[in-house]
Formats: C-alpha cells, sequence, structure tokens
C-alpha cells in the first residue's frame, strides 16, 4: 500500500494550494519540489541586504469581502500577511514617451472612472461603459467570485473576443485605448490573440484592490508550507521528478532523479502540461493530446533587471509604472534587436526598513526568447539571476540591462547615481530554474481565435492523474487559487470547496 494519497509535483502557488486544500481534507499529501527553494515563482532572493520578489510585484483582491481575501482566510493566512495597500488614486500609472502625464489606474471601480475622467475630460462615459463591461466579463466567471457553479467555462461568452478590439470598441481615444490596456504586460496582452476575458479577470481583481507584500511575496509560500505540514503533510526540496510512471491505466509512481521511486494513489502535476507529457511514461494518452499540448504557444518571455539602492536614496513609491516608447501597447512584445525595449515596467518592493525609501528596484521589459537563441541548448540550475552560459551571453545580459536602465533613468534622473549593484535574468532563467517552457511569463498563452485550443482540464486521461498551476485557467496568485479551486473540486466536490472557502 502506499503512503501517499496524493504525491504532488512541483511546489509553486497551485501544487502548495492543492497540498493544502486535500491535507485539510484528510488526504495524505507529498510535494516535491526539485529546487531547494520552494515556492516556485512566489520566492524572493536577497541580494545586497534588498530583497526581490521573482514573480509576484503586487496582488489584487485582498480587501475584506473580495475573492482572494476570502481564500487566504480558508487557508489560513490572511491575519498573517504583511501587506501594503498601494496608491488608492493610482496602484498603476502609465506613461508614453513625449508625453509628461502618468494615466492613473485607482482602486475602486468609481475612483477609477473619476481619476482618468479628470484626464480624459471627454471620455467620462467610455469609462464607464469600460468599468460595466469589465464586470459584466467577470460575471461570466463565477468561480474567480467563488460563486457556486457547475458551468462548464467553455460556454461562455466573450472567450472568444480580442481584447485589443474590444477597448477598441468603447472608445475611439486611442490614446485612451493604450491607457485602459498599459498594465498588459500583467497577462502578456498580444493585441493579435488575448481575449477580453483575460484582460477583464486580471484588471478587475487589480482595480477592487492592489497590495505589495512587505518584504516580498515568498511569506505566502512560507505560511502556506506551515500550515501544510502542521496538518501532516510532507514537503521535500531537491526532489525533481525525472518520470511519471503508468501501469494498467494508472500512475503508480512517480521517479525522482535519483532513481527513487515514489508511489501515490493520486498525482497531481504543477508543472507545465507539455513538461508533464515529456516525462509520463505511458502510452494512454492520445498522441493528439500531446502533440495540441506540446504545440501550444507559450506566454511572452521578460528581461529582468534587480536593482539594489544605495540606503536612503531613492524615495520609494507607490504605485507601479508602466512606460511605452509608443502609442501601441499592444505589439510592445514583439520588439528585438536595436529597437529594444520598446516600454518597461518598473516595481519598487515595499521594504520594512522604511517608508520614506526603497531597497531596491525592479524592471521589467517584455523580451522574445528567440533573441536567446545562441544560448539555448545552455542549461543552468543555479538560483536565479546566477546562471552562467559563458561570456558572451554575461555581455548580452550587461548590454541589455544598461539599455534598460537608460530608458528608465529618463523617468528617474536619480536612478543611476542611487544604484549600488544590480542583476539581471533572461528567458532561459527562467525556463531553468521554474520550468517555465520557452521562459514564458504566465504559462500557455490563451487566443480568442480558437479559444478551447488553450484551455487546460485539470482531469487527463489517466484518471488518477491531474494538472494545477498557472497553465490550467489563468496565471497570478488568484488565476492559480482558482486553478487549485478546480483541481482539488475534482476531489472533493466544486461546489463543496466553495461552500467551505466561503464560510472560513
Ligand atoms: C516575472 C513575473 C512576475 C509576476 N508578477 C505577478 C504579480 O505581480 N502578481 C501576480 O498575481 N502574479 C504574478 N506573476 C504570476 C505568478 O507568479 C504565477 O502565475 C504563479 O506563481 C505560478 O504558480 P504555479 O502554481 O503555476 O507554479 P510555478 O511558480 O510555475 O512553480 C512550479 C514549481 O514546480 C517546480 N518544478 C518544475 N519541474 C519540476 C520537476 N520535474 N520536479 C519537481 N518540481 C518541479 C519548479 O521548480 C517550481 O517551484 C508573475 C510571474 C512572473 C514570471
Amino acid at each position: 500500500m502506499s503512503q501517499y494519497d496524493v504525491v504532488i509535483i512541483g511546489s509553486g502557488l497551485g501544487g502548495l494550494e492543492s497540498a493544502y486544500i486535500l491535507s485539510k481534507e484528510g488526504y495524505k499529501v507529498l510535494v516535491l519540489e526539485k529546487n531547494r527553494q520552494l515556492g516556485g515563482s512566489l520566492q524572493i532572493f536577497v541580494r545586497d541586504k534588498a530583497i526581490f520578489d521573482t514573480g509576484i510585484h503586487y496582488i489584487g483582491g485582498l480587501d475584506e469581502g473580495q475573492n482572494l481575501n476570502q481564500s487566504f482566510k480558508y487557508f489560513d493566512i490572511m491575519d498573517k500577511l504583511h501587506l501594503h495597500k498601494m496608491d488608492m488614486d493610482g496602484f498603476d500609472l502609465i506613461s508614453f514617451e513625449g508625453d509628461p502625464t502618468e494615466y492613473k489606474h485607482a482602486q475602486g471601480y468609481d475612483n477609477f472612472v473619476e481619476q482618468l475622467s479628470q484626464q480624459f475630460p471627454k471620455e467620462r462615459e467610455s469609462l464607464k461603459t469600460y468599468i460595466k463591461h469589465i464586470q459584466e466579463i467577470c460575471d461570466y466567471f463565477p468561480l474567480y467570485q467563488l460563486k457556486e457553479d457547475d458551468a462548464p467555462m467553455f460556454g461562455t461568452k466573450y472567450l472568444d473576443v480580442n481584447s485589443r478590439d474590444f477597448i477598441a470598441s468603447i472608445t475611439s481615444d486611442q490614446k485612451l485605448q493604450n491607457v485602459l490596456a498599459g498594465s498588459n504586460p500583467l497577462y502578456a496582452g498580444d493585441g493579435t490573440k488575448t481575449p477580453i476575458y483575460v484582460h477583464a479577470l486580471v484588471v478587475n481583481t487589480y482595480i477592487e484592490s492592489s497590495y505589495k507584500c512587505v518584504d516580498g511575496g515568498a511569506q505566502i509560500e512560507r505560511l502556506l508550507t506551515k500550515n501544510i505540514r502542521a496538518m501532516g503533510g510532507e514537503i521535500r526540496n531537491y526532489a525533481e521528478v525525472t518520470k511519471i510512471v503508468e501501469k494498467d491505466g494508472v500512475v503508480t509512481h512517480v521517479e525522482l532523479k535519483d532513481g527513487e521511486k515514489i508511489e501515490g494513489k493520486h498525482f497531481i502535476s504543477n508543472i507545465h502540461p507539455a513538461t508533464t507529457m515529456n516525462i509520463l511514461d505511458s502510452n494512454k494518452i492520445k498522441k493528439a493530446y500531446t502533440n495540441r499540448v506540446q504545440s501550444l504557444e507559450n506566454s511572452s518571455s521578460a528581461f529582468i533587471v534587480d536593482i539594489a539602492l544605495k540606503p536612503n536614496t531613492f524615495e520609494y513609491r507607490n504605485s507601479n509604472y508602466y512606460h511605452y516608447k509608443r502609442n501601441d501597447v499592444w505589439s510592445s512584445m514583439h520588439v528585438t534587436g536595436s529597437a529594444w525595449p520598446d516600454g518597461y515596467c518598473v516595481f519598487i518592493p515595499k521594504s520594512s526598513r522604511s517608508d520614506k525609501y526603497a531597497d531596491s528596484l525592479t524592471i521589467l521589459g517584455y523580451m522574445q526568447y528567440d533573441e536567446l537563441k545562441e544560448w539555448q541548448n545552455t542549461f543552468s540550475t543555479i538560483p536565479m539571476h546566477n546562471d552562467s552560459r559563458g561570456q558572451a551571453y554575461e555581455d548580452f545580459k550587461t548590454n541589455r540591462a544598461e539599455r534598460l536602465i537608460d530608458e528608465v533613468q529618463k523617468k528617474f534622473p536619480k536612478l543611476r547615481s542611487a544604484i549600488k549593484s544590480y542583476s539581471s535574468s533572461t528567458p532561459l532563467t527562467y525556463r531553468d530554474y521554474i520550468g517555465a517552457r520557452d521562459g514564458g511569463l504566465y504559462g500557455i498563452a490563451k487566443d480568442y481565435r480558437d479559444p478551447l485550443k488553450t484551455f487546460i482540464s485539470p482531469k487527463t486521461k489517466i484518471p488518477n492523474l491531474f494538472f494545477t498551476g498557472q497553465n490550467l485557467n489563468m496565471h497570478g496568485v488568484l488565476g492559480v487559487t482558482v486553478g487549485a479551486i478546480r483541481t482539488c473540486g475534482e476531489f472533493v466536490g466544486q461546489n463543496y470547496l466553495i461552500k467551505k472557502i466561503n464560510n472560513a
């Protein structure tokens, strides 16, 4: 008899949340993580005494009564998180080269309309229409509001509507169209494919409320792992799963890199479905399914510069900055080579050390995986930002980091003199360390032209093998949490679970 009811491959947010839910429901759970650090994109790293987030810069929906607040109460972490509310009147600021205005995305639906109406006085009615549509679109996805529902998502209106066209149908003001979509690096928004529901679900959660995690998002991982262990769940690091073995129609065990075999009754993969198929030793899954999953495009990747700042030199700002060189936010990700970067985002972490000054700053610019072609066959498992792939790679990184800093310096003239040190990461860093296919920021890219193709069910053809994580429904803290509810709903019943969460 196997020791574990459920073996979970990967300790990303989805893996940990699934482990929590199933442990709470009495299952004996084991989580296997390939890296030393748990949490996947929840993890932080420290350089020059400054803390850097790797994949959680801010979180939405955390006010009382909102979806993530309620979910985090269920996970018993809400009252233990150290959070900082962002600027009510402009948590995100969108700007464009040659235009000194910083356009504001404000918290609260009315406030969102109000703040942007001050900047676009003729567009108040369009802004009201936009917000009405955002709310209406979210209503088509009841799980995102923790509403019980058995209806499959597939019948949903808005799956096949293009974001760029939808926003353009609300206002003819091109600047406003770009402002409304200006935070699209949050979902790697591509004008040629991103469906409007992706835009709506993501921006809605931040308009509801926006928070930073003080001293980083790893506190979510720490609290979840503590709670899982307290309920008898086990979590192992340095435990890379290299094979998932099926016999007589069910998965019997997984094999680790060192050859150890771990048996279980059920298995949940928190890693990319295509990678899961690569390590699955079975002929039960049809070739057509495997081919479909392998051929799905992943979302755009990014180049990231993490800057440690000299003490008391750079004032903390309670907003994120999204800046574009051109008035076309939807194509920014496709700009490569000498024209790069077309824009950037700046995230300023909130440190517990000071309210006035920032310890660090992160700059993110879209980057196509192909820009790293030369080094695609190199592999590095050294933790974030230390990946070494030879001098040419280092030179590439330095060149791109300097270009990005030059751009940001235009907005923050004091930046260069405040830099103590910096490090950078490329799409290859994310590919190798987190297991992100093609270094994609958010997993499989959704496409309005063929929406069903990009949906991954939590169930597979093998009855005791499941998926969870950002490739399921959507990425981000909210998307992954909803994914964990769907996955664990397969074990205990979705509506039963939603009731429990709502009663927490
Ligand atoms: C740069 C960046 C910025 C982001 N910013 C935000 C933000 O501000 N707000 C927000 O809500 N979301 C943000 N996100 C998205 C969010 O971080 C992710 O969607 C979410 O954390 C993904 O969770 P996951 O469960 O899919 O697991 P992942 O984080 O993908 O983790 C998967 C885990 O599986 C492990 N693993 C892989 N292969 C194996 C194997 N063979 N055996 C064992 N373990 C394995 C990996 O090491 C990793 O720990 C950001 C993402 C990125 C990349």
